[in-house]
């Protein structure tokens, strides 16, 4: 690689010395690849400009493309935020730590370059005991988005993160394969309405549960934006998740999709529910099972990155039931730049 800044290091997170290192980089400004339960994050000093700016560079992200801050604990959420609501503590009593990213107004200590220029935060308490322990030691709220090259499929393993790294920042700590696989449900309580901005494991029924009030899904969720519009969730409007090679949602029947999957060209793969693979002869594999949202949500990535290493040109997804596996329809959707057929 030609313009490599650094020899990165890949180290497991569970080790003393490695998360020791990891808070010295983070408190020295630099960025480090850290396990998350949902995917991969790209960590780095949410209270630092200069250590934001290397995040955006790294990853080649857009900059008034916002990033969710991870903390450890709540007296640094008080830090982050104008104030926590009776809402916003609701929630977090309940999911955190864990898969579930809060938007409030922000305090004037968070830079506008973490929020992309918004006057709001989102905040998150991961659960990955490794990177927790990582945000403690550091003492520094660590703003964190998805560890790939903006664009492509979210990183579930350190290796995908060595894939798009390497040279391009000085650590990736290992802590295994992520147990989610999709990022975390983004929800804002910056409104009387709760509204749903990205949906994940954590559903939009389960949050209106704990609120006792419904939580309005945003359209952005299963629409691209219209010309123009002002996106609520600036990262909705970038083509996101996709691997190089063309992905059609296909919804219908197993008869149709295999169909279709028999009329089209040599380079197409398929991506099926588990059991199904059987049927086809080679160029198949199973992404989860139909009925099954969390276990989707643990490979599909893998699996988008997995189409390219193959060599595939076109990718036919069997659509998931939306109802059902609303954060994997929304990735899929937006992997496919909403091309979806019906068979
Ligand atoms: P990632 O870091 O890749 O998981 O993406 C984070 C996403 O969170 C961004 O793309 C935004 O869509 C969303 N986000 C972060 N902060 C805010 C905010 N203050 N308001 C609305 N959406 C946000
Ligand atoms: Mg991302």
């Amino acid at each position: 690689m030609t313009d490599s800044k650094f020899i990165t290091k890949l180290m497991p997170s569970k080790s003393d010395e490695a998360l020791s290192l990891g808070a010295e980089y983070l408190r020295k400004g630099e960025v480090v690849a850290i396990p998350t339960e949902t995917v991969y994050g790209l960590a780095g000093n949410a209270m630092s400009e200069g250590a934001v700016a290397k995040i955006y560079e790294a990853k080649g992200r857009p900059s008034d493309n916002p990033l969710i801050v991870h903390i450890s604990s709540l007296q640094m959420w008080e830090q982050l935020v104008e104030k926590i609501t009776d809402d916003a503590r609701l929630l977090a009593e309940k999911f955190w730590p864990g898969p579930l990213t809060i938007i409030l107004p922000k305090s004037e200590r968070v830079p506008m370059k973490t929020t992309g220029g918004l006057d709001t935060v989102a905040v998150r308490m991961p659960s990955h005991k490794d990177t927790l322990r990582l945000i403690e030691l550091s003492d520094i709220p660590i703003a964190a988005p998805s560890a790939n090259l903006s664009g492509l499929p979210s990183p579930t393993s350190a290796e995908h993160c060595m894939r798009d790294l390497e040279g391009k920042i000085p650590l990736i700590l290992d802590g295994g394969e992520c147990d989610v696989g999709i990022e975390s449900t983004i929800i804002s309580l910056c409104n009387d309405t709760p509204i749903l901005l990205r949906p994940g494991k954590i559903t939009a029924e389960q949050l209106g549960a704990v609120l006792k009030k419904p939580v309005k899904i945003s359209e952005a969720v299963l629409n691209p934006l219209k010309k123009g519009e002002k996106a609520f969730s600036p990262g909705m409007k970038y083509k996101h998740y996709s691997p190089k090679a063309k992905v059609i949602l296909v919804r219908g029947s197993l008869e149709g999709f295999k169909n279709r999957f028999n009329n089209s060209p040599k380079g197409t793969y398929a991506l099926v529910f588990k059991g199904e693979e059987e049927e086809f002869s080679q160029r198949a594999a199973a992404y989860g099972f139909e009925h099954d949202a969390d276990s989707q949500s643990k490979n599909i990535f893998s699996l988008l990155r997995r189409m390219d290493d193959l060599g595939a040109e076109l990718v036919l997804v069997r659509c998931p039931h939306e109802d059902e596996a609303l954060g994997v329809y929304n990735r899929l959707l937006r992997a496919a730049a909403f091309d979806v057929e019906e068979v």
